[in-house]
């Protein structure tokens, strides 16, 4: 059983988070639950803010990937922490503006930004666009001339790198619907496409080679190729970035086996590389950014659920039914996804049993976790499952019209509710009868 450093268990052998007591949690929020530990989020904005102030001395900015959880309060705690935030739908977009984002700071990205979205993001003067294609290099120059503006744009790269990750989450290689190849020109053509409209302005390139990288081999590799690449444009299409967005990726500890690199070792051992091949190449150094979302916030977040029917199939297995499950976590039915859990009221006991921990929806791939190392777990039991603060609530759905759980962040013992528990009538309230 593995219990992330932020966490704690108190004189009750109650499990503690941001010094709240889980279980009393569960009683006044009710579960299933996320619980977000804010100080630990901040924590770790600061560090990577701080590293690439000692290793690249701060020129550059830490941009809060917001798809790993975005909600008004996680586009607050970024911008009050001086991040960025790349957003990539209007929806996003929308959520981060309402919460009083500085629009200037906001990187827009997706394979398939449609019209609305792109005029939207221009309309609202965001910081940049992160263009894929050609085609919506096309669509942006058509809206910036209408609106008598200019877009600064980057262009997704890439670069060809293998990020050793699960397949549904690695980008970087040339089969992937994700930006344009260097390998095959296409990358070279777009920016002297790019050089060809008059209402874009080129600001430099994108990549972003996969996520929960464990290696920093790859991140080396790709910003060693990025800065090959800037070479070639500045020296064949006299273009000079002046910013170049290596992306996030950066993996998490959610099993014990999990070893993540600090990310402070990441930001060294990349602005070493990106100072070396710039002074090589004599190329400016440019402002880079970095993308984290799953380092930001998965290890904050844990999830409660109350442990309901406990079915023991002699010799087969023995399944553990909570009262939430792949709406609220798909991340096991979509990649095998791997956690651990822990017993939030009888949070020291040692674990002796192998129980498969599964929700409540009509699929029987809706585990949370299979062949849990686990305390014997009674019905009645709250049940914490560990690491979810990333693609968990962001990728929550409906399903057999289960309502989305409730937020709270903790902080200094004391929980602040952040996201309402969705409502039977919330449900219903876009149907017409
Ligand atoms: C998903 C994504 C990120 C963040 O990835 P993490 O693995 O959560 O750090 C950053 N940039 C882009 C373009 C992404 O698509």
């Amino acid at each position: 059983m593995f219990i992330p450093k932020n966490l704690s268990v108190n004189e009750k052998n109650h499990l503690v988070i941001g010094g709240c007591d889980t279980v009393d949690l569960a009683k006044e929020y009710g579960t299933p639950l996320y619980v977000m530990d804010e100080e630990h989020i901040r924590t770790a904005m600061r560090a990577y803010k701080n590293s690439l102030n000692s290793f690249y001395s701060g020129n550059g900015l830490i941009l809060y990937a917001s798809k790993a959880l975005s909600t008004m309060y996680m586009y607050k705690i970024a911008s009050e922490e001086g991040l960025g935030a790349d957003v990539v739908s209007g929806g996003e977009l929308y959520t981060a503006l309402k919460s009083g984002f500085d629009s200037e700071k906001i990187y827009f990205h997706g394979n398939n930004k449609t019209y609305d979205e792109l005029e939207f993001a221009i309309g609202e003067n965001v910081g940049r666009i992160v263009a894929d294609n050609a085609r919506e290099l096309d669509i942006v120059n058509e809206i910036c001339e209408k609106k008598g503006k200019t877009a600064k744009v980057l262009f997704r790269i890439k670069p060809g790198v293998d990020a050793h990750t699960h397949e549904f989450i690695s980008t970087g290689q040339i089969d992937s619907k994700f930006g344009v190849a260097i390998e095959n020109g296409e990358a070279f053509e777009i920016v002297k496409y790019a050089k060809s409209l008059k209402n874009l302005e080129i600001a430099g390139l994108h990549c972003h080679i996969g996520s929960q990288i464990f290696s920093l081999e790859p991140f080396k590799l790709a910003a060693k190729i990025m800065i090959e690449f800037a070479e070639k444009i500045k020296n064949e299409l006299g273009v000079e970035i002046s910013e170049l967005n290596l992306g996030g990726g950066f993996g998490i500890k959610y099993i014990e086996s999990d070893t993540p690199p600090e990310y402070e070792k990441y930001i060294e051992e990349v602005s070493k590389v990106i100072k070396t091949e710039c002074a090589e190449r004599n190329i400016k150094m440019p402002f880079i950014l970095m993308e984290p979302g799953r380092s930001l916030v998965g290890d904050a977040g844990i999830t409660l659920y109350t442990a309901g029917t406990v079915k023991d199939i002699k010799n087969v297995r023995k399944y553990v039914s909570v009262d939430g499950g792949m709406g609220d976590n798909p991340r096991y039915i979509l990649y095998g996804a791997e956690y651990d859990a822990a017993i939030a009221n009888r949070a020291n006991e040692t674990a002796d049993e192998v129980v498969t921990i599964c929700g409540k929806c009509c699929e029987s791939g809706d585990i949370i976790i299979k062949d849990a190392k686990m305390p014997k777990i009674n019905s009645g039991d709250i049940v914490a499952v560990m690491s979810t603060g990333a693609y968990n609530y962001s990728m929550a759905s409906n399903y057999n019209r289960l309502c989305r759980p409730a937020m709270v962040f903790v902080k200094n013992g004391k929980a602040s509710l952040k996201v309402k528990r969705e409502t039977y009538e919330d449900l219903i309230k876009n149907d017409i009868l």
